[in-house]
């Protein structure tokens, strides 16, 4: 096995497929990308759109449990796909980029150089790189949906091109036909073209970073170590990447002890922060057949205010022409083969939880903890309560009043605040975006793990790029914004 590169690149996922790429592009470059799992290259089970919910507990999915919730569902299984292409293997390709409002939030939070003007140049890079296509509306329960959203007040909106706001769409995605348009599609593929400019290790999970001094100077795989005379780069995402600096002996001290792990760099900022999107979900039994016509299955959204003065929504809904009964069925909620959900999500939740090591052994699962539903003005949960019943008066209008034979959970008797706030407790889901957890800041502000070149505060030669990097949670689906974070990186690395 080589052992020498100008740069590595840990984790073969969303950010890290396009920070390798363009890295690979500079003459002479040579680049290592370790990738836990498989190549996705041919491989139709992962390519096909429609087929991603197939992803979930497999082989392919890390599969994440998370602790017992003080205040949420503790039973929700995080997904995150293990192969070349990470989470935008897996995804349902959603695509919205990173929404103005926030990158200024990002900005005022010290990510110095990250607002909307110096961002939208790599947006633009990206737009090169990835085809964006709408579902053709062929979905008749969808086209109902969208009617009815117009019937209770809401715009259509054209999320290409209209900025987000109270309204309803088709969602955009990134795909062309039925094949998605992942970060190895985009960028990788075919991985033959980088043959002696990137050297692919797949199925090869990286145990470690090694430190010469404050110097990062390799990885340790389990096939021995690998230097890199310039940078290592960390794109494992927001549990992985937290898990590997902490197994490197970089992050909160006391913790390191804890768990028997000789402290290299106290940086108390590492797996704090932990952000998401957390999901509730009202469930409905068609009248009719649920037309099969779909892309993959979640085509429209939604936003809204729940209350007045605010900057940008504060609730979204994805509008799905299946069940989802994940974790309302398991509850003893009533199902359906025959049915259709919407799933409000809390666009800014304000719960922070924390990414920990289980122990110091690189195969045990990393000890997630969201909190859920903790902030103390009870923020996360008053905008739930809020799009429950959003999502109940949308079922209401005529369009789509004709569709349902009944509401299958939280159910009819489910009627004050806190039956059902009781509800979402019990049965909350996550849209699948952790974020945050080794946040990117200020030089002074201790909570900070890189700076807006996303340097690793105390560290030379050591980069993070993925959704961990994220100060606050941004009010759309994030993937984009993480091919977005990988193109930043390579410029400020060819740049530097
Ligand atoms: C089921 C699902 C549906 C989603 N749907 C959407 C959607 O429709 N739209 C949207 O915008 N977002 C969606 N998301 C979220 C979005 O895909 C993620 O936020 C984004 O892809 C995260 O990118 P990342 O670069 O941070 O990490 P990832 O893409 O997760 O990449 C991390 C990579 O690192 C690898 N890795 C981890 N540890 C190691 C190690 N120690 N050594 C080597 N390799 C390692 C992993 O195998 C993985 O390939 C979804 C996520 C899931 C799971």
């Amino acid at each position: 096995m080589k052992t020498q590169f100008d740069y590595i690149v840990v984790g073969g996922g969303t950010a890290g497929a396009v920070v390798a790429a363009r890295l690979a592009e500079q003459p002479g470059v040579q680049v290592a990308l370790f990738e836990a799992g498989p190549s996705d290259e041919g491989d139709d089970a992962i390519l096909t759109l429609r087929n991603w919910p197939k992803l979930l507990r497999t082989p392919l999915d890390f599969d994440y449990l998370i602790e017992p919730q003080v205040r949420g569902n503790g039973r929700i299984r995080h997904a995150r796909g293990k192969m070349l292409g990470g989470c935008s293997s897996h995804n349902s390709c959603i695509a919205f980029w990173p929404p103005e409002t926030d990158l200024r939030t990002w900005e005022a939070a010290g990510a110095v150089g990250w607002g909307p003007e110096a961002v939208r140049p790599f947006i633009n890079r990206v737009k090169e790189k990835v085809s964006l296509e709408f579902p053709e509306p062929l979905n008749s329960l969808g086209t109902a949906f969208l009617k009815a959203a117009e019937q209770a007040g809401f715009p259509v909106l054209y999320f290409d091109r209209d900025p987000v706001a109270p309204g309803v769409g088709w969602f955009m995605l990134n795909k062309k036909g039925h094949v998605r348009h992942s970060s190895s599609v985009a960028y990788l593929h075919p991985l033959a073209q980088w043959d002696g400019r990137i050297q692919f290790y797949t199925n090869c999970f990286v145990r470690q970073i090694l430190l010469d001094g404050r110097r990062a100077v390799g990885v340790l795989t389990p096939d021995g170590p690998v230097f890199a005379e310039r940078e290592i780069i960390l794109c494992c995402g927001a549990f992985d990447t937290p898990k590997l600096l902490m197994l490197s002996g970089i992050g909160p001290g006391e913790h390191l002890q804890e768990v028997g792990i000789e402290v290299q760099h106290h940086l108390p900022g590492i797996g704090q922060n932990l952000l998401d999107h957390p999901e509730g979900v009202v469930n409905w039994e068609a009248t009719r057949p649920v037309p099969q016509e779909t892309t993959q299955l979640w085509e429209l959204g939604l936003f809204a205010f729940t209350q007045p003065g605010l900057d940008a929504p504060d609730l979204m809904f994805h509008f799905g022409t299946e069940p989802f009964d994940m974790n309302t069925a398991p509850e003893g909620y009533p199902t359906t083969t025959n049915g259709f959900a919407l799933t409000p999500n809390v666009t800014r939740a304000k719960s922070q939880g924390t990414v920990r090591l289980r122990s110091a052994n690189p195969a045990d699962p990393p000890r997630i903890d969201f909190a859920y539903f903790t902030d103390p003005a009870g923020h996360d949960e008053q905008v739930m309560v809020a799009g429950i019943k959003l999502a109940r008066e949308l079922a209401e209008q005529p369009a789509l009043k004709q569709w349902i034979k009944q509401e299958l959970s939280p159910g009819p008797a489910v009627q004050t605040d806190e039956a059902i706030l009781a509800y979402v407790r019990r049965t909350a889901n996550t849209v699948y975006h952790p974020a945050g957890t080794c946040k990117m800041g200020a030089a002074g502000d201790e909570t900070a793990v890189v700076d807006p070149h996303l340097r690793v505060y105390g560290l030379e030669n050591l980069r993070i790029a993925d959704a961990s990097i994220f100060p606050t949670m941004i009010g759309v689906n994030p993937n984009l914004t993480c091919f977005v974070i990988g193109e930043r990186c390579a410029d400020f690395l060819s740049g530097e």
